[in-house]
């Protein structure tokens, strides 16, 4: 095959980062990390308490090229990586707290943790219950299939992540409760159900973040697409951070040619290949690395688009977003969504109000030219949908939230706009009720008779 990928821009008076093999720490090494020593005591023992509950994991390249340890704890990346205390109830940190300075043995340590883990909604909006696709009568694990169009696949091999997200709403994956975890190493079962359904346009690979993978299993999921038979199977996206947390992925790892060149053959072949690349700030992709990364990734044809949450303590303001899709913009990438902090986990700590978040994608979207309003926003991945805030106004003397569905458990609901009471308070789409005085949603008993259930999942 001829390679056509680009060679990295490297030389020894240019290094594009100093960190090209990949060292993490998690929990029980935090105390090895040398720039924390700039932390008080009892900050660094809070941070081991909350550790002891939601996942830690971050490498060296983050804590040194993107964290400003002059500006922590503020710092955004900083926020993302590192636990911190309010990140769980007063009176689960204390529990924990005392656990820890009575030396407690690791099992009740375990076992405490699992209990918070229980009321931090580790599975939100029904994934385990309603999104399984059955195929030859059996359910498919690690395989989601909720939009007509689009099936996610969770390879088994990419359930970690080269850093994990404080605010993670997959968090309940990292905590070693394999109950909670969905994964599939099953190509051939992925691909004969994709076979079995031509109504399928898109396959999303997601995880933890599936670029921790090898190439050699990229190989096995992805080249079985280049066949007639998954012709209708247009786009492949992959799901990743690995642009903020492992750029060296894309220049520097051993397979990162045979990665590019893969991605490459498939663009090629007819394929819409998209990085869907997680950005919190545009502090992240300010490193010759990452740089390159992209630049690399480009030149085999992928199209790089960008989405993130909108996060408490790291984007919450209009000013970051702004320069961040102005950032995206001048690299190349196509700004995609503005997400919802999702309903789980740390979402005490995270979690903005809807009509702070439209305010924030508003004063940004303002800012910016047209080719960075490619980004769709405020959007909730709920239980019937997903549900964009369109805006906020006053209708019928009433002041009401604008929905619609961008993606809907049925089709027809997709693009019709509604209307929730206004709520200053509410964050998550559960917490809203329909405007006007109305009973219901005009999607309700629909779903109702789609979920199966008596309580609704949203
Ligand atoms: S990269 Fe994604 S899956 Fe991994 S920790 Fe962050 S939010 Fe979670």
């Amino acid at each position: 095959m001829t390679m056509t990928v680009q060679q990295p821009v490297r030389t020894r008076t240019t290094p594009l980062t100093e960190y090209t093999r990949y060292k993490v720490f998690t929990q029980r090494q935090m105390d090895q990390i040398k720039a924390l020593e700039v932390l008080p005591e009892e900050q660094r023992f809070e941070m081991q308490v909350v550790a002891q509950i939601l996942p830690f994991r971050v490498n060296e390249y983050v804590i040194n090229e993107l964290i400003d340890w002059d500006n922590v704890p503020a710092d955004p990346v900083f926020q993302l990586t590192f636990p911190q205390r309010d990140m769980v109830a007063p009176e689960d940190f204390e529990q924990m707290a005392n656990l820890l300075k009575q030396g407690a043995e690791r099992k009740e340590i375990m076992q405490l943790a699992g209990q918070i883990h229980g009321r931090l909604n580790p599975h939100p909006a029904g994934q385990q219950e309603m999104n399984v696709p059955i195929y030859e009568d059996e359910p498919l694990g690690g395989m989601q299939h909720k939009y007509r169009e689009t099936v996610l696949f969770f390879p088994s091999q990419g359930q970690v992540c080269h850093s994990y997200c404080t605010f993670c709403f997959r968090w309940a994956q990292f905590v070693g409760n394999t109950e909670l975890r969905f994964a599939s190493h099953e190509a051939e079962k992925l691909h004969g159900y994709l076979k079995a359904h031509p109504e399928v346009t898109d396959i999303l690979f997601t995880g933890g973040d599936p670029m921790v993978m090898r190439t050699r299993h990229w190989q096995n999921y992805l080249e079985p697409f280049l066949a007639p038979e998954l012709t209708h199977v247009q786009t492949i996206r992959i799901g990743t951070k690995s642009l903020t947390f492992w750029p060296q992925r894309y220049v520097y790892d051993d397979d990162a040619d045979e990665l590019l060149q893969l991605l490459e053959k498939l663009v090629k072949s007819g394929k819409h290949v998209a990085l869907m690349a997680h950005f919190n700030h545009w502090q992240e992709m300010q490193t010759p690395i990452v740089r390159e990364a992209i630049r690399r990734i480009r030149a085999t044809g992928t199209v790089i688009r960008t989405q993130a949450p909108l996060i408490n303590h790291i984007n919450n303001d209009p000013q970051i977003w702004a320069d961040m899709w102005r950032e995206q913009i001048q690299l190349g990438l196509i700004p995609y969504y503005m997400f919802v902090e999702r309903d789980t986990g740390a979402k005490r700590y995270f979690e903005v109000p809807l009509a702070r978040t439209y305010e924030v994608y508003q004063q940004a979207i303002q800012q910016v030219s047209g080719l960075a309003r490619t980004a769709r926003g405020p959007s909730m991945s709920a239980g019937p949908g997903k549900i964009e805030i369109q805006g906020i106004t006053e209708l019928q003397g009433e002041k009401v939230f604008v929905l619609r569905f961008i993606q809907g458990r049925n089709p027809d609901w997709v693009q019709k706009p509604f209307f929730a009471k206004y709520d200053p308070e509410a964050t998550w789409f559960d917490q809203l009720v329909p405007a006007f005085g109305e009973e219901k949603f005009f999607f309700t008993d629909e779903y109702a008779a789609m979920s199966g259930q008596d309580e609704l999942i949203f």
